[in-house]
């Protein structure tokens, strides 16, 4: 008996946005990156499954750990101590693993605000953050931030006074920046995991900073 033909359903804008522009040719290090990859499972060095689950590994990764050693950080001043001193072996008490990267943690203070970057493409602190935003990513936030990172930052709803200082870090493949927020007021007596929780992903970038809830 013949095997019954599978029939699709074509509606005719099933979507309602345009097509994912995949179409593109690749670019330099997608070229770079697949021959790599031929290379290294040609010679058996790696299977293309341990390949794929090493990148469902790096999709997995949620800023979630940041935020609770955030937490950590602002009720512990040890831990606190030891972050700013080595955040990569800091963050291994997460269980976290910052591989050959370089990472530095930078404090936000009542005088000095912190946001990062990278100006080349869009090193960021994957291990602890998970993937970058696509605004991160932008020519625009790229090129912009170091130059009028007030502006910048104001667009992200931040307004920075102009008595403090406000650091940008390069970021490189080699070297990643995380910022330690400032704990805000109205926070006393709190416990870790309700710190955690207004601890976002753009606070430990630097472009927002936390705040409590119902206070503006
Ligand atoms: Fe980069």
């Amino acid at each position: 008996m013949a095997d019954e033909p599978i029939e699709m359903e074509r509606l005719p804008d099933p979507h309602g946005h345009p097509p994912a522009d995949d179409t593109s040719p690749p670019s330099h290090y997608e070229l770079m990156a697949l021959a790599m990859k031929e290379l290294l499972t040609e010679q058996g060095t790696l299977t293309n499954d341990e390949i794929r689950a090493q990148l469902e590994k790096i999709d997995s990764w949620k800023p979630a750990k940041g935020a609770a050693m955030v937490a950590r950080a602002w009720t512990d001043p040890k831990f606190r101590a030891r972050l700013l001193d080595d955040a990569g072996e800091a963050v291994k008490e997460f269980g976290i693993d910052p591989g050959e990267v370089k990472l530095v943690c930078v404090e936000n203070t009542d005088e000095v605000q912190n946001v990062i970057v990278c100006t080349l493409c869009s090193c960021y602190p994957r291990a602890v953050l998970g993937l970058p935003p696509d605004w991160y990513k932008s020519k625009a936030y790229r090129s912009r931030v170091v130059i009028e990172p007030r502006e910048v930052l104001a667009e992200f709803g931040t307004e920075i006074p102009e008595d403090m200082t406000l650091r940008v870090h390069d970021s490189l493949a080699t070297l990643r920046y995380l910022v330690l927020p400032r704990r805000p007021a109205g926070t006393e007596g709190w416990s870790e995991e309700q710190l955690a929780e207004i601890v976002t992903r753009d606070t430990m970038v630097g472009v927002a900073n936390p705040k409590v809830p119902g206070d503006g």
